[in-house]
């Protein structure tokens, strides 16, 4: 594990950063990305900080599963269009060559008509 005292979206999460915020419980917090490559763009988070996908265990599977599951229903709420002609993306990128950059493991949640700005 990173350093979560020194983490971006640990401190979104206990909203000590600001965000534009879409969701939370006890366990998740959902906000919308500073630069969002698609009409609908945001992140879903652990609360828990977890550094990546790459570091989640056994122990984390109901929390990985609850965010699976989240996903679709927030997409709708924030203005995706219904499967199958409408849709959206998740992706989680892990490590360096992943392309992530902020380790505090995320779910983007991307969609809308396209095109979109990425991807
Ligand atoms: P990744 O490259 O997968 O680590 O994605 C990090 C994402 O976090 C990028 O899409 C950024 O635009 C987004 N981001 C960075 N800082 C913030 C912030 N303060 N609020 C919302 N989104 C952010
Ligand atoms: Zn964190």
């Amino acid at each position: 594990m990173s350093h979560p005292d020194n983490c971006l979206f640990c401190k979104i999460a206990a909203g000590a950063i600001p965000s534009r915020k879409v969701y939370e419980d006890d366990e998740l917090f959902a906000f919308h990305d500073i630069h969002p490559a698609a009409p609908v763009h945001f992140l879903l988070i652990p609360k828990l900080h977890i550094d990546s996908l790459a570091q989640a265990g056994p122990e984390h599977a109901a929390i990985l599963g609850r965010m699976t599951l989240l996903a679709p229903r927030l997409a709708l709420e924030q203005g995706c269009n219904p499967y199958p002609e409408g849709g959206f993306r998740t992706v989680i990128n892990t490590g360096a060559e992943g392309g992530q950059e902020v380790h505090h493991l995320h779910m983007h949640v991307m969609g809308g008509p396209r095109p979109w700005l990425r991807g």
